[in-house]
């Protein structure tokens, strides 16, 4: 199973607070209601910047440069 790789989140404005995968791109952006009703909701955006219909995580189909393999000398 194949999982993102977060990096630290980013709080661009107070409304959203935005995390990009190290493996594949995806940004998981997550928006805070604006008009102080309701309840934050998450969307993905894919590394070519198209909103992923998903309400589930997606796939994480990138690699993984920084998990030890146990192969050395590459
Ligand atoms: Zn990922």
């Amino acid at each position: 199973m194949n999982r993102h790789r977060w990096c630290s989140p980013e709080r661009p404005s107070v409304y959203e607070t935005v995390r990009a995968c190290k493996k594949c791109g995806v940004l998981r952006i997550t928006r805070h209601d604006q008009l102080g009703r309701g309840f934050p909701w998450i969307e993905w955006v894919d590394a070519d910047g198209v909103v992923i219909d998903t309400r589930l995580t997606p796939h994480c189909n990138g690699v993984s440069p920084a998990e030890p393999q146990g192969v050395a000398g590459l």
